[in-house]
């Protein structure tokens, strides 16, 4: 007999393949990386089977060519969540495992833990030391439980020889142990409030079951500071703790208030962590020796052995559906996730989606609520202008532009949101009415005078800025609308004397720029901010008084079925950044809409009851999350391809049935064109889940066999969050 593995590759195609095991290594487990043969390639892959078989049935099957792990990378409990996901999904397997594992370790990497050199100080000597070996001895004496070499240089520069010498002369000793960030306490914990409490003994004396909780709490509530009272509860039960934060540019702030209040090691896994330290904190994780991991999306596969509870930051937020490749949505891989470890989940916001909303009506959530702001202050009052009133400029109201100039005189900060990038969204010909549009997209170049460039916002394509028009040369070309380049030049003429700050994507594209550019504002540096959505979450300013929102219409009349939803999200998030000190806040919106019956229901009525309105919307259309859908994309760079493929997808789905399951389309993408491809897509729809999984488990075999399936590019989205 010989021993056979089952391999999940990283490939395009739905199935494992078998190989022949090597003969030497005897325990096989599932969840080890293993290298193999692959056409002419190597690849690593995962063993999610072992076999056995008779020699002449494994003729045609090859042997790996080693095996890269000596115990399991993956653990069961991953193991098997990874499985859901490829089911659930319908995604490939070997793209699921991709997907889970840090870059470092997906390459091949050995799965060991980097160590670092300690010193500690052991016992004093009658003996006489130079300078710098007191110093060393007066330093380790402060840290009883040593100090890591890189550390001990930071303080008193490299002073090698000096350690060497003190450790022959048995005064201090060498350590070798894990790197891992560990820290102490700094400070305080608050005196929680009465809400805040209730909270916590809610979650942390439920049962020590499944049991998700919505927290939903206003901005400035104190949501953060129940979560750390939460984390410190798990770790002090010896339980790791798991919190997904949004992909935002800056989370530093989150974190250094855990570190600062929590003795424990946390470890951070989002964009900003190097490769190196991304394998770091998820073995540290791996092996229980980390307390605490904080991360953004992809944090939900760190594997946790004593995983006590997950937290979700800002629910609401989207950045936790990835939208490309494995199309997952965190929430929803943590929900399982804490199902299956038995331990509660709590996922906070101030304004929660309409999924966890509809799972609380549902019975399924439990609801917790924080209705005051932690500090006291009071929540800022609001005010809409019609943008097409009197103006101080294209794009601010002459009201907006007062309430500005009354803050920069009494030494306030004021924060303006616009959202989008550059300069002017529009280049036209004042003559013959030509306009820049993008070569590769259905979509207009926008202007960035700062680089002098025109920009595509869809494939990134550049060109230099023209002066003449490239159909009549006329050179009277305009630019229509704004974008945060000209708030921030019109600004800096209206108050030449007051800096401005603009935070963008194109401001903040450096490493650091964005922690740096909020500490100038903390620092009340900058007293006029001119940002994207990038700085609505969650940042704390305590010197903003005044918020102006400068083009709140947008989400009104957007096709996507979630763009009212995302709009009150926004505006209420964008409105808790006002007032969060001292100082009394107002805001200001503007819109060209200001009769819509939106605004009247956010504004008097809140963000709960315009929620209520919209679930019942989606209610009564059978949409999500009262309905379940599934969107079908293609793309490819000749025009039709896309929808032959769709519609032959559509003949299959036509003939394998289901009586529950609606399908529509195929249809060309809204923005039928980008980066060079067209796109079109297919709409799969029920009223509920399992109705759309019966009928692609039934079908996805015959699409994959499908001849056009294997050339033109082609994804399945499972609970997609918008329809474009
Ligand atoms: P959220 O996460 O809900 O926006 P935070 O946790 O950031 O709220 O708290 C808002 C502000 O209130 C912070 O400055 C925080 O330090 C403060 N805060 C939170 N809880 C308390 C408390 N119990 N007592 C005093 N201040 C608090
Ligand atoms: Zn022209
Ligand atoms: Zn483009």
């Amino acid at each position: 007999m010989i021993t056979l593995l089952e391999i999940a590759v990283p490939c395009p195609l739905r199935q494992t393949f078998d190989y022949i095991a090597d003969p030497v290594i005897k325990i096989w487990q599932k969840g080890m990386r293993v290298e193999v043969p692959f056409g002419s390639r190597q690849l690593i892959g995962i063993v999610v089977n072992i076999k056995t078989a008779e020699d002449s049935d494994t003729q045609k099957l090859k042997q790996i060519t080693r095996c890269i792990d000596v115990t399991v990378i993956i653990p069961s409990d991953l193991f098997q969540l990874t499985v859901w996901i490829s089911d659930y999904y319908h995604h490939p397997i070997g793209d699921c495992f991709q997907t889970v594992l840090p870059k470092r370790l997906r390459l091949g990497d050995p799965a060991d833990i980097q160590q670092e050199s300690f010193w500690v100080f052991k016992q004093e000597q009658q003996l006489k030391l130079g300078k710098k070996q007191q110093q060393i001895i007066d330093l380790l004496k402060k840290y009883c439980h040593g100090l890591s070499q890189t550390e001990l240089y930071n303080h008193l520069g490299p002073c090698r020889t000096s350690l060497l010498g003190l450790q022959q002369k048995s005064i201090i000793e060498q350590e070798v142990r894990f790197k891992k960030p560990y820290q102490i306490a700094r400070s305080e914990p608050f005196q929680l409030n009465f809400e805040q409490q209730r909270v916590v003994e809610t979650v942390s004396n439920g049962d020590k079951t499944f049991s998700p909780y919505l927290l939903d709490g206003i901005t400035g509530s104190g949501k953060t500071e129940v979560y750390i009272e939460l984390a410190r509860k798990c770790i002090e039960n010896n339980q790791q703790v798991l919190v997904l934060i949004p992909e935002i540019g800056l989370t530093s702030q989150f974190v250094q208030r855990f570190k600062q209040r929590l003795a424990a090691t946390i470890v951070v896994l989002n964009s900003s962590v190097s490769d190196g330290e991304r394998k770091q904190a998820w073995l540290l994780a791996q092996q229980g020796l980390a307390d605490i991991v904080i991360g953004t999306r992809s944090a939900v596969f760190t594997p946790l052995p004593r995983l006590g509870l997950i937290i979700i930051d800002e629910e609401h937020d989207s950045s936790y559906k990835q939208q490309d490749g494995l199309r997952y949505h965190a929430r929803n891989v943590a929900l399982i996730r804490a199902q299956r470890a038995s331990v509660p989940i709590i996922m906070g916001s101030a304004t929660p989606s309409l999924e966890s909303l509809y799972n609380v009506q549902q019975q399924r959530y439990q609801l917790l609520t924080l209705s005051q702001r932690a500090t006291g202050a009071k929540l800022p009052k609001i005010t809409l202008v019609d943008s097409g009133g009197p103006k101080a400029d294209k794009a601010l109201s002459s009201i907006l532009y007062h309430a500005i100039d009354k803050e920069i005189k009494a030494g306030n900060q004021v924060l303006l949101f616009i959202n989008r990038r550059g300069f002017a969204p529009v280049l036209m010909c004042h003559d013959c009415g030509w306009q820049a549009k993008c070569t590769y997209c259905d979509a207009k170049m926008i202007v960035h005078q700062r680089r002098n460039l025109l920009c595509c916002h869809h494939c990134g394509a550049m060109q230099r800025l023209i002066d003449q028009c490239p159909d009549c040369a006329n050179t009277e070309l305009n630019t229509y609308g704004a974008g945060t380049e000209q708030i921030e030049q019109n600004l800096q003429t209206f108050f030449p004397n007051t800096p401005v700050l603009r935070i963008d994507r194109d401001s903040t594209q450096r490493i650091n720029a964005f922690s740096d550019l909020i500490e100038d504002i903390n620092k009340g540096e900058a007293r006029i901010l001119v940002g994207t959505q990038m700085l609505a979450k969650g940042h704390d300013f305590h010197d903003v008084t005044l918020v102006g929102v400068l083009d709140a219409d947008q989400g009104l009349f957007s096709a996507d079925f979630r763009a009212t939803e995302s709009l009150a999200q926004l505006i209420v998030q964008v409105t808790g950044r006002a007032g969060r000190g001292e100082k009394a806040g107002e805001v200001i919106i503007q819109t060209s809409q200001p009769q819509h019956p939106f605004w009247k229901d956010l504004l008097k009525h809140g963000y709960r009851y315009t929620a209520k309105k919209l679930l019942q919307e989606r209610q009564d259309l059978m949409m999500p999350p009262a309905g379940s859908l599934c969107i079908i994309r293609a793309e490819d760079k000749q025009q039709e391809i896309a929808m032959t493929l769709l519609n032959a997808m559509l003949a299959l789905f036509n003939q394998n049935k289901h009586a529950q399951v609606m399908v529509f389309g195929p249809v060309p993408a809204i923005m039928e064109k980008r980066a060079g491809r067209y796109r079109a897509q297919l709409l799969l729809s029920s009223q509920h889940r399992k109705p759309i999984h019966q009928l692609l488990d039934r079908t996805i075999e015959q699409i994959s066999a499908l001849k056009l399936a294997r050339k033109v590019r082609w994804s399945i989205d499972i609970d997609p969050i918008d329809l474009m």
